[in-house]
């Protein structure tokens, strides 16, 4: 009879198992746990939390709210065991975390159709589909296996990334379109600094937080990408030689040159969101946002993705995935999980569930089922194989990732929750059409 095989039993692993089990299709599910630990996982059982036990927003307003009411709707394991060991934490939803494991751990164990194979898988098997779901800290083997698979250009083990705001929230009366020296016309968003706002920021990130470097992170290189505050530490004047250089830039609105400028890129196509330029960093995320909110321009900008320098397994999607989450050259293989360069818990959880349904369909020849992007999980699943995507970097959900969002609407809460009703009905109606 036919069976698909899932590498790794974690958020990603689990539900693309529960999926395609409950659809009567045989799971092979191996998990390199109790025998081998990744530094970061430390329970027996499956779907460990490695960090927070929040699970991020639970208001139909958030994006990642809106993707957890859509998995509710679709009956995703992770979601009902989320939902069963809930602990209080206002708007968020956080679980009890052995719970929520415990929970999860026995509903595949008792699943007839799922054979759970323990030990490191070091190579993706030759025979039925598989669904790899490694993590973002894949085991040494598997990831040397996966790079010959995929080339090396296109698997990535380090995530040093710069903050990404929405271009909504950018204060366009402070900051002004332009390219240095007028080069490719209105390419970047400057934000410019008089001396004294200079060295307000200034003074801030040299003084800010730090997130705490993990035991395995300690030794990593940085592949010549310096974070923002270790550059401003090196002397006060050094980020103006660097990535604020205001050379070649004037502010329009007073002709003069400023004394640095912050440049902002674009991030999407749509435009609806920016990156900010050489801003890779080590600050906490409340820190990002408190020092980076001095920047003239950016006093209300919403971040949709925080700068990381972390250890972070993840292939290149756009070049190499469709919008199941199957591999493009080959007709056998899917990714899920973080390891697609989805970001964060229940992101992970929703990319394992199209994977699932898509590889369950495949293998008893059905048609695709593809979520579109004006829905929470079609906009992920957009993202990741969005092949104008040039510099891919892992993104939790956002509505930034949206098609069709009505930028009429100025009143944020009620567009998101318009967005949010809109989905859902779609979903609904995708997921009742498949299940007939
Ligand atoms: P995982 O949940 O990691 O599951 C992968 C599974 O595959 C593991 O059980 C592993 O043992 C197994 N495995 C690996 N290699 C093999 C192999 N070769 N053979 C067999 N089994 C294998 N996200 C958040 O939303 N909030 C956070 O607070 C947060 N903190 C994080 C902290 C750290 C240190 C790290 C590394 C990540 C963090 N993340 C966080 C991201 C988080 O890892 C993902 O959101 C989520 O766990 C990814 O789910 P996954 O299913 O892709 O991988």
């Amino acid at each position: 009879s036919k069976t698909i095989n899932v590498i790794g039993a974690g958020l990603a692993g689990c539900e693309a198992a529960y999926q395609i089990a409950k659809r009567g299709v045989k799971v092979k599910l191996f998990e390199m746990k109790p025998h081998k630990y990744s530094p970061a996982h430390h329970s027996e059982n499956f779907a460990e939390l490695v960090c927070s036990n929040s699970l991020r927003s639970d208001q139909l307003e958030n994006a990642v709210g809106l993707l957890k009411e859509e998995l509710r709707l679709m009956d995703s394991l992770i979601l009902k065991a989320a939902d069963a060991t809930r602990v209080p934490a206002g708007g968020a939803l956080a679980v009890d975390r052995e719970g929520f494991s415990e929970y999860i751990t026995n509903a595949i164990k008792n699943m007839e159709n799922i054979e759970i194979i323990y030990g490191e898988q070091e190579r993706i098997p030759d025979d039925n589909i598989t669904i790899v779901a490694t993590g973002p800290l894949t085991s040494e083997a598997m990831f040397n296996h996966i790079r010959e698979l995929i080339g090396e250009d296109y698997l990535h083990f380090f995530d040093a990334a710069a903050p990404i705001v929405t271009f909504d929230s950018i204060n366009m009366d402070k900051a002004f379109k332009a390219a240095r020296y007028g080069k490719g016309s209105e390419d970047y968003i400057n934000c410019p600094m008089n001396k004294e706002e200079y060295e307000i920021f200034y003074n801030a990130l040299i003084s800010a937080e730090l997130a705490e470097v993990k035991e395995f992170e300690k030794n990593m290189v940085f592949e010549g990408c310096m974070p923002i505050e270790s550059m401003a530490s090196r002397g006060k004047d050094t980020m103006r030689y660097g990535p604020l250089k205001p050379v070649g830039l004037m502010d329009p609105r007073t002709d003069v040159k400023p004394y640095a400028v912050v440049q902002l890129r674009q991030d999407n196509k749509n435009g609806t969101l920016y990156n900010i330029v050489g801003f890779q960093t080590h600050l906490k995320w409340p820190e990002q946002k408190r020092v980076f909110r001095l920047i003239p321009g950016l006093e209300n900008a919403e971040f949709v993705r925080y700068g990381v320098m972390h250890r972070n397994t993840y292939i290149n999607s756009p070049k190499l995935l469709d919008n199941t989450y199957k591999l493009k050259s080959r007709d056998n293989i899917y990714f899920a999980g973080q390891i697609t360069g989805v970001e964060g818990y229940i992101e992970s959880t929703a990319s394992g569930f199209v994977a699932g349904i898509n590889a369950c369909a495949k293998c008893l020849n059905k048609e695709n089922i593809v979520f579109p992007a004006n829905t929470s999980i079609g906009a992920l699943s957009h993202y990741i194989s969005d092949s104008s995507v040039k510099n891919f970097q892992p993104m939790n959900v956002n509505f930034g990732l949206f098609n069709g969002v009505d930028t009429s609407i100025r009143d944020k809460r009620k567009r998101n929750s318009q967005i949010a009703q809109k989905s859902l009905e779609i979903v609904e109606y995708i997921y009742n059409n498949y299940e007939k």
